[in-house]
């Protein structure tokens, strides 16, 4: 069965493959690796919006290098977060160029004061009348001044610059919290699940409590884009990961896994409790009279199939993914808008079919 999966996902990627290359010589783009990631992107469907463009851009010929670069970045290149960090980065610096120059300002203005205030001591030991010690009394005013001025100055800047840090913390957190989630339905992304998923296998295991992966994926969803377009396809998205989140809590974890695939991590659950949990979620979708908005014309319902695995002691993370993957085509074999967990009879059914 393993083998059959593994068999599957190659013949699958390696079609996307072979049709990446045709389009790359068809549009005589140069095979880089972001040109063939673009081409490999479309020929997966999984980007309907890049999908239509390109199909108008190929449908006008050999494409420009440019049309090609810019596609890429709009679509792929993921420089949003890295240039919004930069530019936390670059104001960060120049807060603390500032701070610096004002504490340099302040010091050399302290060092020149202090000489000042040891030339006046003498001046003072030395003074013969009155209108010598005025003189140095007025010098020192003047000098007290001029400290006085750089100090005020300083802690001007400090305050700005406490000002500064503090928005800048905020902007740092938006970048980090932007960079974990999924744009399209505001839920945690496919990075951030690889993360989380490691960091929650080795806490269950110290805590020596039991942890349950559910994959869900939705039924004849390109049928569903097909015939309301990727638009309304898209809204569809977000209440599913929608209904993921109003049913998960505490330090459970929903995220989308790519395309039109949810992952739910759920720390501290029984296998029984997580198959009790994908039913919920999958009534709650299925329950959704759809209406698209511009209209309010009914568009039906959608349904969802699920796979549940429960984390073993010898489970790596592929191995556990792998497992709730493997339940979740069963369930898309055995009619869709179904549960099926690992320790299903229909999985050994399927295994020995
Ligand atoms: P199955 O029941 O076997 O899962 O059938 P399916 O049609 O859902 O599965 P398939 O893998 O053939 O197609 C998945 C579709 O999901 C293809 C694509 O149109 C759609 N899709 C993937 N990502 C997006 C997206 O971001 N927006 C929209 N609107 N559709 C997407
Ligand atoms: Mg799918
Ligand atoms: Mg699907």
């Amino acid at each position: 069965m393993g083998a059959n999966v593994a068999n599957d996902e190659f013949n699958r990627t390696l079609s996307y493959a072979n049709k990446t290359m045709a389009l790359l010589k068809q549009g005589e783009v140069p095979a880089y690796p972001q040109f063939y990631e673009l081409f490999f992107t479309y020929s997966t469907g999984v980007n309907p919006g890049l999908n239509e463009r390109i199909n108008s851009i190929l449908g006008n010929g050999i494409p420009k290098l440019e049309i090609v670069e810019s596609l890429y970045n709009e679509f792929l290149k993921s420089d949003a977060i890295d240039e919004r960090v930069s530019a936390v980065s670059n104001l960060m610096s120049k807060s603390i160029d500032s701070v610096q120059g004002a504490i340099q300002n302040a010091s050399d203005t302290a060092a020149t004061y202090s000489g000042e205030l040891e030339l006046a001591g003498n001046a003072i030991a030395c003074a013969k009348d009155q209108e010598a010690l005025s003189a140095v009394t007025k010098q020192l005013q003047l000098k007290t001044k001029i400290m006085h001025d750089a100090n005020k100055a300083l802690e001007g800047q400090l305050n700005s610059a406490q000002d500064d840090v503090a928005l800048l913390k905020r902007d740092l957190e938006e970048v980090q919290r932007q960079s974990m989630t999924d744009s399209l339905t505001n839920i945690y992304n496919r990075k951030f699940f690889d993360l989380h998923i490691t960091r929650s296998i080795t806490e269950c295991r110290q805590k020596d409590e039991p942890l349950c992966l559910i994959m869900a994926d939705i039924d004849h969803f390109k049928n569903f884009n097909d015939t309301f377009g990727h638009q309304t396809g898209d809204q569809v998205l977000r209440l599913v990961a929608m209904t993921l989140r109003s049913n998960t809590k505490g330090s459970d974890l929903a995220c989308r896994y790519g395309g039109e695939e949810f992952a739910l991590i759920l720390p501290n659950t029984s296998l029984k409790d997580a198959i009790s949990l994908a039913n919920t979620i999958r009534k709650a979708v299925q329950a959704k009279e759809l209406l698209k908005r511009s209209t309010n014309e009914k568009l039906g319902r959608v349904t969802s199939s699920f796979g549940v695995s429960l984390l073993t002691p010898t489970d790596t993370e592929i191995t556990l993914i792998e497992r709730a993957d493997r339940a979740l085509y069963a369930a898309k074999r055995n009619g869709r808008n179904r549960v099926i967990a690992e320790d299903d009879k229909i999985m050994q059914v399927s295994s020995a079919a």
